[in-house]
């Protein structure tokens, strides 16, 4: 609905330009004074606003100069109603960047064209500067996955898709004890497509919704899978989207899917980055709660990266913390990586969380986390992430971390 503010201090007439927008079915806010009418500007953005030019405190001139001055009412049209028929006060007023000047007084007709040509108007604008944007933030590549993405998904081609598994280490044992699911997309003519390419595309899209519906049906029958083959402990982690974690119905696909498998809510893992989190911090605790109280692990997915408060950190129903790559690359040899990093282990551990290192690449990055008493680590180190069928073949093996690196 359109929302008009009409700011106006004749009660009679303000009453009357309400009743008649309300007629028309225009969601209407009234100000009294030019000074209640900038507050309400600010905190409603109405999408227009009539303005009377002669006000005692602050007068029209004062609240379009103040508004135009805002970066989140400067562009709102804005009209001014006034008994001054002067060229000179029309001219002030669309200097100060009016957009239309009606002269007291006006028909009913009059008023109601100067709001539809200027919601017309503001309307092409908007379409304009979204196009404009569009064609400046996509490349042409992009666009081409984003078209391929679209044609895979409505014609429900998942067979194209592919979930790998790359296995995390308990540090101690050296033993596997669970895996990440990553996406891949082999496409036949683009060929394979990142994540981080796909992920952010599919994300502004839309089109990440039904994706992950599917990564998530699948790592829960591959896992069941697993555990039937005899690995009842593995636990596998799925990477959660912004857009997942708002779906109102979130925590009962969840559900539903562990029990159609049959699989207990413990092993499986949801990793979300503070970035998700962040945002919307109140909404995301409480969806995390509902998660965490059925038993399904939540993981902090890339930390250090983001910009989570360390306030939050002991609100929120978490499980295990993952250091970012960055921390880990090279730390042996980077003083201020390793204070971070062990400060981190440290923390994690006496808030009684488990702490996996990611991006683990080499003999020395895995001996300094061995001595600072990190749980777990991840990274081309042990394994690349792998096709179910290899991974499988891994577990079968019963690989295991190289124990002599101390
Ligand atoms: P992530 O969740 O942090 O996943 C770890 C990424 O680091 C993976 O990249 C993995 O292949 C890579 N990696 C693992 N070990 C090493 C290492 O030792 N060195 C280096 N240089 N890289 C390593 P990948 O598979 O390209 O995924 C990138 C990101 O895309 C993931 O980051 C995750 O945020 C996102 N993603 C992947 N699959 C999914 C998915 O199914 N759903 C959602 N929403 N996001 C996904
Ligand atoms: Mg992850
Ligand atoms: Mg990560």
């Amino acid at each position: 609905m359109t929302k008009i503010l009409v700011i106006e201090d004749e009660k009679l007439v303000r009453e009357n330009i309400i009743d008649l927008l309300a007629a028309e079915d225009f969601d209407t806010i009234a100000a009294a004074n030019g000074r209640i009418g900038l507050d309400l500007a600010l905190s409603q953005t109405p999408d227009l606003i009539l303005c009377d030019l002669m006000m005692p405190e602050v007068d029209g001139y004062g609240v379009l100069t103040r508004l135009r001055e805002k970066p989140v009412t400067a562009s709102i049209p804005f009209i001014f109603l006034t008994a001054k028929s002067a060229r000179t006060d029309f001219r002030q007023g669309m200097d100060l960047g009016a957009d239309d000047y009606l002269t007291k007084p006006f028909t009913r007709t009059e008023l109601l064209n100067a709001i539809a040509s200027r919601l017309t108007k503001q309307a092409s604008l908007a379409k304009q500067v979204s196009t404009k944007f569009d064609v400046q933030t996509f490349s042409p590549k992009q666009q081409m996955i984003e078209m391929f993405l679209r044609r895979a998904i409505e014609r429900e081609e998942f067979e194209q898709f592919l979930v790998y598994y790359q296995p995390i280490v308990d540090i101690h044992s050296g033993r596997i004890i669970g895996a990440e699911s990553l996406l891949r997309w082999q496409h036949p003519e683009l060929g394979m497509v990142t994540p981080t390419e796909l992920i952010p595309l599919a994300e502004s899209t839309g089109l990440i919704l039904p994706i992950s519906d599917w990564v998530l049906k699948n790592v829960c029958q591959q896992m069941k899978l697993w555990h039937n083959q005899g690995f009842t402990d593995l636990r596998i982690a799925v990477n959660i989207s912004a857009n997942q974690l708002k779906q109102p119905n979130f925590t009962e696909k969840i559900l539903h899917l562990l029990l159609v498998n049959n699989l207990v809510p413990d092993c499986l893992v949801l990793e979300l980055t503070e970035n998700i989190i962040m945002p919307d911090i109140n909404q995301a605790i409480s969806t995390m709660n509902e998660i965490h109280s059925y038993g399904v692990k939540i993981a902090i997915d890339d930390f250090g990266a983001g910009y989570t408060s360390l306030i939050y950190l002991k609100q929120l129903p978490i499980h295990t913390l993952k250091i970012d790559r960055y921390f880990i690359q090279c730390i042996a040899n980077d003083v201020q990586k390793a204070i971070i990093t062990t400060a981190l282990i440290q923390m994690a551990h006496n808030l009684n969380l488990h702490i996996v290192a990611e991006g683990v690449e080499t003999e020395q990055e895995l001996a300094f986390l061995r001595q600072h008493k990190c749980d777990a680590i991840q990274g081309f180190f042990f394994s690349h992430a792998l096709p179910a069928a290899e991974f499988e073949k891994i577990l079968v093996a019963k690989k295991r971390l190289n124990m002599s690196t101390v």
